[in-house]
């Protein structure tokens, strides 16, 4: 199959996750399926201590450090469990006794974020959480501003949720702390630069924007490393995975992974990602802003470059708007199960093209029925 019939067959794909990976990637792994190089078996097939898979990890860590421009003071972890896990991972690590941990509150994934360090700040004497902004109040349709945080002087840690991959949100840069930054990047890490300096802790589902289902990509800086608490179990202890590979890594994910970076340097990286997603999101925005007939859900300043949530007029015609482009193979655009309308989500992986071909069944859909 050439790469034009794979772009035919496969449709534009606007899914929140797994979501759409590379189609150069995928054929690459194709390539390599049955046998990876000169191993004589897949790559899914070999030991994670084989030659071969160690460079594959090795490659995967030392690309994500080039296109972030982190230096030996950080750690990249791929580790199992999902952003999911992380809720109660990072607590667990860095909140101790007689601590306070901040959170930012945009969106269900914040207050997963929140519940989980709240059952950790429960087991330890005086430890606790304050949520120090919130826009739940208002259905999580913004990013609170720096007025609207009650920060904590001398917090373990300020910990946000980049992109809220279901409101639609996004920070436009990173929240003024005088503490380390933990994020979950889940939904926009490496879509565009970011200021590493600022952060202790990054970590990332792999399945938005970065690769496959089955990792999650943690990336730790070791001077905060060392501000974790003491007797964790082995396996939920950062310091494990940071001194060595404690065990085996969902590798077959962290091969494609580490693919998706290559492509990310080879096309410019983080600068020019950044730009490809403004120009992508600009597009669908002005369609949106364009006419009464769809509504944006997101304040303007807080839009998320990454997922475009929107409304039609009624729920009637939402659910005729996602059927029909079903129709015209554009994938996945209904929203979150408890929120619905509409949600195109444009991670890296998704063209410009599929932006164009959104808008023109947009402006079409808009003139039979609006
Ligand atoms: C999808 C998502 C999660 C949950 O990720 P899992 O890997 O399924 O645990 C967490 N945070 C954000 C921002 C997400 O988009």
């Amino acid at each position: 199959m050439s790469s034009a019939e794979a772009a035919i067959l496969r449709g534009h794909n606007f899914s929140a996750g797994p979501a759409a990976l590379p189609t150069e990637v995928l054929e690459e792994v194709r390539e390599e399926l049955l046998s990876y190089r000169d191993a004589k078996a897949s790559i899914m097939e070999i030991s994670h201590r084989s030659r071969q898979y160690t460079e594959v990890h090795e490659n995967a860590k030392a690309a994500m450090k080039r296109l972030l421009g982190l230096g030996d003071d950080w750690h990249v972890l791929f580790l199992q469990g999902g952003a999911s896990l992380q809720f109660h991972q990072v607590p667990l690590n860095f909140l101790g006794p007689g601590q306070t941990a901040d959170y930012l509150d945009t969106g269900n994934w914040s207050a997963k974020a929140i519940k989980e360090a709240e059952i950790v700040a429960r087991g330890r004497d005086g430890a606790s959480v304050n949520v120090a902004a919130s826009s739940k109040g208002a259905d999580y349709t913004y990013i609170p501003g720096p007025d609207e945080r009650q920060l904590t002087e001398g917090a373990a840690y300020v910990h946000f949720t980049s992109n809220n991959t279901i409101f639609g949100t996004e920070y436009a840069s990173e929240p003024e702390a005088d503490v380390p930054l933990v994020c979950d990047a889940s939904s926009d890490f490496l879509g565009r630069p970011i200021d590493a300096s600022r952060y202790g802790l990054i970590y990332a589902g792999a399945q938005k924007n970065i690769g496959p289902s089955g990792v999650c990509a943690v990336l730790v800086r070791e001077d905060f490393l060392q501000t974790r608490q003491d007797g964790l179990p082995t396996l939920l202890d950062y310091g494990t995975h940071a001194a060595k590979l404690f065990h085996t890594p969902p590798s077959f994910a962290v091969y494609v992974l580490g693919k998706v970076m290559d492509w990310l340097e080879r096309n410019g990286g983080l600068a020019a990602m950044a730009e490809r997603n403004e120009q992508k999101a600009a597009a669908l925005y002005g369609a949106i802003d364009a006419t009464d007939f769809y509504r944006g859900t997101a304040r303007e300043d807080s839009r998320s470059l990454m997922n475009v949530t929107f409304r039609l007029p009624t729920e009637e015609l939402e659910a005729q708007f996602i059927r029909e482009s079903e129709a015209h193979d554009l994938l996945a655009l209904k929203g979150y199960r408890t929120v619905g309308g509409v949600r195109a989500s444009l991670y890296n992986a998704v063209s410009q093209e599929a932006v164009d071909a959104l808008v023109s069944f947009m402006q079409e859909f808009e003139r039979a029925n609006g």
